[in-house]
């Protein structure tokens, strides 16, 4: 098992975030920009984890992990999939659950909270954060 991380988000602000997070980490972030983007991304590179920002340009978090959990790729059936949702309180959670994700998180990213989230699924190559 690998340590790569795709992030799908249209966001440069919370791309450079999160890239500076999980890279300090030892994760290697892969990014797109677009929901279409993440699609391709996911079926072309090794992926271990995906983060998707749900309000994206094109089409929607929801959709992108729709055809993530669809794609002729089998392995992305089981991908772990951490929606970050702007809108927790409004239904976007329930309905990212629904579309394939396995966790949320809302916005704004807490990255203690994501580092949390990430390691659940994917192991840090550093090894556990001290106390
Ligand atoms: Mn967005």
């Amino acid at each position: 098992m690998g340590n790569n991380v795709l992030y799908i988000e249209d966001n440069p602000d919370n791309m450079m975030l999160v890239k500076r997070a999980l890279e300090s980490r030892g994760y290697k972030l892969l990014e797109a920009l677009t929901g279409v983007d993440g699609v391709s991304a996911a079926e072309k590179e090794e992926v271990d984890l995906i983060l998707l920002d749900i309000n994206l340009p094109d089409i929607d978090g929801y959709e992108v992990a729709r055809r993530i959990r669809g794609s002729e790729k089998k392995q992305l059936a089981y991908v772990p999939i951490i929606a970050v949702t702007a809108n927790a309180l409004k239904g976007d959670a329930e309905k990212a659950l629904s579309a394939g994700c396995d966790v949320y998180m809302s916005k704004p990213i807490n990255i203690r909270e994501l580092w949390a989230r990430v390691e659940a699924f994917v192991p840090s190559p550093l090894g556990p954060r001290g106390g």
